[in-house]
């Protein structure tokens, strides 16, 4: 894990790299906002310490312009004034977090492992195909930003399909994932549970993303 912190205070960015290093984190360092903003720029970070007032360009113009550029690497801010104005705008420009100065280093570790945590599981357990989405922690599933209603068994069909886009799917692998050991294979019920799915997720929208493959299965794609 490698952490930016931007902080031209030399005795609180020293002592959070010591601190943080000392917990195994990979630490870099800028002393002011575009140092800061380039160092976000051409390297891969998997979280960023901001300090709001900073020399050169300060924190929340660092964090619109790490934003404007569509990355979305977790931002704690750290401000000195404890003010409502500049917390809320922060949050609104894009920040996940917020510490006051001063503060403990176990209360900013323990931001720094929840934002990790929110991270990694953004990652994994959120699926797109197209303009259709689905998270694997709340079964939200969403298409075109609007949500869907499914019932538990549509929900794991199209969570395999998901998990296994352009590639044709055959009933009998989808049983094998889906339905259980007494699942009867000579029934119709993957046909039947399919064409509830298209109903729900491709009905009323030009481009259908479940597909047929004749002869064989069906196949989840975003493509015509
Ligand atoms: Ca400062």
């Amino acid at each position: 894990m490698r952490i930016l912190v931007v902080e031209d205070e030399k005795k609180v960015a020293s002592f959070l790299k010591k601190g943080l290093e000392e917990e195994h984190y990979a630490v870099d360092i800028a002393f002011d906002g575009e140092e800061g903003l380039f160092l976000a720029q051409i390297n891969e970070y998997d979280l960023i310490i901001l300090d709001i007032m900073l020399p050169k360009l300060d924190g929340m113009e660092v964090l619109r312009r790490i934003r404007i550029h569509g990355s979305s690497v977790p931002i704690l801010m750290l401000t000195a004034k404890d003010s409502t104005e500049n917390i809320i705008s922060g949050l609104d420009s894009g920040s996940d977090d917020y510490l006051t100065k001063p503060f403990a280093f176990a209360e900013l570790l323990a931001r720094v492992r929840a934002l990790f945590r929110r991270k990694m599981k953004e990652k994994t357990d959120f699926l797109r195909v197209g303009d259709l989405s689905l998270s694997t922690s709340t079964h939200q599933v969403k298409r075109g930003g609007r949500e869907v209603e499914l019932t538990a068994k549509e929900y794991a069909l199209l969570e395999y399909f998901m998990r296994n886009p352009n590639r044709i799917l055959t009933r009998t692998l989808i049983t094998e994932h889906v339905w259980d050991y007494h699942f009867d294979p000579s029934t119709n019920v993957v046909d039947v549970y399919v064409n509830y799915l298209r109903k729900k997720i491709d009905r009323g929208f030009e481009k259908k993303l479940i597909h047929t493959i004749r002869g064989s299965g069906y196949m989840i794609k975003d493509e015509p």
